[in-house]
């Protein structure tokens, strides 16, 4: 293309943005002369802004400050005008290029390490759930999120010419955090959509949002001084379910993102919008005789009792082959879990859940007692009536395989573990236990049919073989990390490919080159 053309084109597109942006009285912040050198192409980024001129104020850019004026930062009161704002934070994204969604991404895993040890400090002290030390850890791994690497665009070359697909992003995505891991799944979220070149407004948890708020301020502010972007990530300070309902509704999101248990998927799901969600789990695990008691008792408690069983992913309840369920016990007893008695258990139940009546048969039901959700081994060990020693990782005790340990996701250092006859009625318990949630099984073994059955049988997201369940994501076993795995609607471990739209772009006849 010749300079004449190349200018001529600028112009008119400049002239169009500019028309738009006065029509409807948005406006895109303004790009700075020192922001943005070069994109992964070797690039001058700069140059995106529409006319190749850095200057203020441009007639395709006049800045909404929105850190002096409608949001501080990110942070709204109005959930449409936080999806307004982040649609803006879209388009300025889409001005600077790859090498923008490379830098926030570079920021946010940076951030995230640079801070853990104090985001996982304020996040524990505003949900009380879960363990300090295990906040901080999961903030550490965000830098296993995969970022823009991720996206490849597949080509296709024949004797009519060539054919390109490419990940390209949706625009605005809204997200939803949960309460057990909010600064870690925002921050995830982050990378994963901001990489395949999209913004995202979210509504986190109310009882985990000062931390995500904070997160967001703390990001933005880097976002905005290393690239010029304004609100390419925004939040709702307050979080509602009207929040949560104006997000459903408004035009500028194109998808939504939710982390959490049935209702918000339930909620997402009936939203009418195109939603990825990373549903509830209550992972089985089944050993069998084959398998090393000692390696599968270490594993059994290093899963369950991160963050005091936070994970979706945790180990939730144990099936074992009776002729090995002592020892598996016995192994578990020393390698830092302390087994309950029948009454210490019984206590601990009173005490952990409480029993409705039920629908139909009219059975009582149990529902989790949230006070005890993500509680340190010793809050539960004096409900039990138990001593345990300070460094105990975990309670076990032996249940039948109705006992609500079994049937609900408690999400407490607390494991069931359930004596079966046959490899056949551990796996049908697992399938029963995991609700066909789809999300999380494991097991220990050494033999590849029974290995082969659970895995048919089970047909989760995610099943790990004879290691604990966080291997499941890449830590100590093989693959990348996500915190939102998206389960009854089939996406998987999220990365940037989930939050891109497929396109195709066709040249007939020509370039292809021999
Ligand atoms: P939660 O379901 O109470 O809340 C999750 C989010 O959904 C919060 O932001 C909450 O405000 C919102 N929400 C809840 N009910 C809603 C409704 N009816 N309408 C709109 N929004 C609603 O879950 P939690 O206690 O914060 O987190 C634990 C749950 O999340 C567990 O079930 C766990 O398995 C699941 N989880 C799943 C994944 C995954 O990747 N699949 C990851 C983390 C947590």
């Amino acid at each position: 293309m010749s300079a004449v053309n190349e200018t001529l084109i600028r112009d008119v597109v400049a002239e169009v943005l500019g028309r738009l942006n006065g029509n409807s009285g948005t406006g895109v912040s303004p790009v700075r002369s020192n922001q943005l050198t070069q994109n992964s192409h070797g690039q001058d980024a700069r140059a995106t802004n529409g006319c190749g001129c850095s200057e203020k104020n441009h007639a395709t850019g006049g800045s909404i400050s929105t850190s002096s004026g409608r949001g501080k930062y990110g942070v709204f009161q109005d959930a449409n005008e936080a999806c307004t704002a982040a649609h803006e934070g879209f388009l300025q994204l889409k001005q600077k290029g790859v090498a923008a969604r490379v830098k926030v991404v570079e920021i946010v895993k940076t951030m995230a390490e640079a801070n853990a040890a104090e985001w996982g400090r304020i996040e524990f002290e505003e949900t009380k759930i879960g363990r300090v030390d295990h906040k901080i850890a999961k903030l550490n791994l965000i830098k296993l999120v995969p970022g823009v690497e991720w996206l490849h665009p597949d080509a296709r070359s024949g004797d009519h010419g060539i054919t390109l697909e490419e990940y390209t992003p949706f625009g605005l995505v809204a997200a939803i955090t949960p309460s057990t891991h909010s600064i870690p799944t925002l921050s995830g979220n982050i990378v994963n959509i901001v990489a395949a070149g999209n913004s995202v407004v979210f509504n986190a948890h109310p009882g985990a949002a000062k931390c995500a708020a904070m997160a967001v301020r703390e990001y933005n502010k880097a976002i905005e001084r290393e690239t010029g972007i304004q609100n390419l990530i925004t939040i709702i300070e307050t979080p509602t379910l009207d929040s949560f309902g104006a997000l459903c509704k408004n035009e500028l999101v194109r998808l939504m993102c939710v982390t959490g248990g049935p209702a918000v998927v339930k909620a997402a799901m009936q939203s009418g919008k195109r939603s990825i969600c990373a549903g509830p789990g209550n992972p089985p695990v089944f050993v069998d005789d084959t398998c090393c008691p000692t390696r599968a008792a270490k594993a059994i408690i290093s899963g369950a009792a991160f963050d005091n069983n936070l994970l979706c992913i945790g180990e939730k309840e144990v099936f074992v082959l009776d002729h090995v369920a002592d020892k598996l016990m016995q192994r578990m007893s020393e390698n830092g879990a302390v087994k309950l008695n029948g009454a210490q258990l019984e206590r601990l139940t009173k005490a952990a859940f409480t029993f409705k009546e039920g629908q139909g048969a009219g059975c009582p039901h149990a529902s989790v007692n949230r006070d005890f959700i993500g509680k340190d081994v010793s809050v539960l060990a004096k409900a039990a009536g138990v001593d345990a020693k300070a460094d105990t990782q975990l309670l076990f005790a032996e249940t039948d395989a109705d006992h609500a340990f079994v049937q609900e996701e408690q999400m407490m250092p607390m494991l069931p573990i359930v004596r079966v006859k046959s490899v056949e009625e551990g796996i049908e318990r697992s399938l029963q236990a995991e609700h066909n949630y789809k999300h999380t099984a494991v097991i220990h073994s050494h033999d590849v049919e029974n290995i082969t059955a659970m895995a048919r049988a089970l047909d989760t997201t995610i099943f790990v073989k004879n290691g604990p369940s966080p291997a499941g994501l890449g830590l100590g076993g093989e693959g990348y990390l996500s915190f939102s795995i998206a389960t009854p609607t089939g996406e998987g471990i999220t990365n940037p490919k989930t939050f891109t739209r497929v396109r195709r772009c066709v040249m007939v006849d020509n370039l292809r080159i021999y």
